[in-house]
């Protein structure tokens, strides 16, 4: 089998993974460049350095949304992506550093949809069949996993839960008012703009209260300070409706979580109990849990989805 190289490129860090079949191994990282000439030749010259030949094939995880028709990348992170076509350009250049073209295109990901195959294949859907998987890190992210296989939808759209106008206008003067944020989709008050770390700080903010990071937050409701539990109970509450509507469209079984709020397990445990609380069928374990891939769930992702296409995981295969 082919050797499978595998790229998790973020705003700050690029790893590499490395696997046969039996299992990826994670081979190391280095700096984001900050510039896009310097950014896709110190990518090529990293695979060159850790052995990747023009038969190898090449996946690549990415924070942003990935245009279907011409493979541009638009990353609220890594700006020069947005007019450029990076996995044609990664290609040319490993092309000129190894002397022949590659066997294969590179397949080129987004990080919400190799989160989800991850914990579908690897993770903690691993039991179950149907997965949605969300990313509550700086903004919202999801993707489904049906049967293995990645739901795309139209323009890649499948999944997309944190889109869409969803917070209603209410009277300011009443309690738990939250406003109709500006979401970078050009709608206002999508899941997205209340959902992540800086949606719980904006919310946060607009009751009134002194800035505060999400942790603080988080800290705060758990040490009994009402301002930030009211915060916390207005995200908890829009949070679990949404996703208990997308639960009750998608019929999902389970919903690993990524992100950064993933790592607040009595947070995780109350949404939980309000989604159950409020679908048509409450699954018989818990529903909103903790992914299993973790920091790495991005390589682990495009990892799966490679193998997929050479003909499955292998039984062996673990994160
Ligand atoms: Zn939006």
């Amino acid at each position: 089998m082919k050797k499978i190289y595998c790229l998790d490129i973020g705003g700050s860090f690029i790893k590499l993974g490395t696997g046969n079949g039996d299992g990826l191994e994670e081979v190391g990282t280095i700096a984001t460049p900050p510039e896009y000439g310097a950014f896709v030749d110190r990518t090529a010259a990293f695979l060159e350095t850790n052995g990747f030949a023009p038969q190898d094939r090449l996946g690549v995880s990415i924070a942003g949304s990935i245009d279907a028709d011409n493979g541009s990348v638009h990353a609220a992170q890594l700006p020069f992506l947005a007019s450029v076509d990076f996995a044609s350009d990664l290609a040319a250049a490993l092309k000129a550093r190894l002397g022949g073209p590659m066997g294969q295109a590179i397949r080129v990901e987004n990080d919400a949809d190799c989160f989800a195959m991850a914990e579908a294949t690897f993770g903690a859907g691993r039991a179950f069949d149907n997965v949605f998987a969300i990313i509550l890190g700086t903004g919202v992210g999801g993707a489904q996993v049906y049967r293995g296989a990645l739901l795309r939808g139209f323009g890649g759209t499948a999944g997309e839960w944190g889109h869409g106008p969803f917070i209603q206008k209410q009277d300011p003067s009443l309690p738990g008012f939250v406003p109709q944020f500006a979401c970078a989709c050009g709608q206002k008050g999508c899941i997205n703009t209340i959902g992540g770390a800086r949606g719980l700080e904006a919310m946060h903010a607009a009751a009134g209260n002194p800035m505060r990071d999400s942790k603080a937050i988080i800290d705060g409701w758990a040490d009994g300070d009402t301002g930030c539990a009211a915060t916390v109970a207005s995200y908890v509450s829009l949070l679990s409706d949404a996703l208990a509507l997308t639960l009750n469209i998608t019929g999902a079984r389970i919903v690993p979580v990524g992100g950064g709020l993933s790592n607040a397990p009595a947070l995780l445990s109350v949404i939980n109990g309000e989604v159950q609380r409020k679908i048509l069928q409450p699954r018989p374990e818990p529903l909103v849990v903790k992914g299993q891939t973790g920091q790495n769930g991005g390589l682990w992702g495009i990892y799966a989805q490679l193998l997929r296409e050479a003909g499955g995981p292998n039984e062996h295969d673990q994160p």
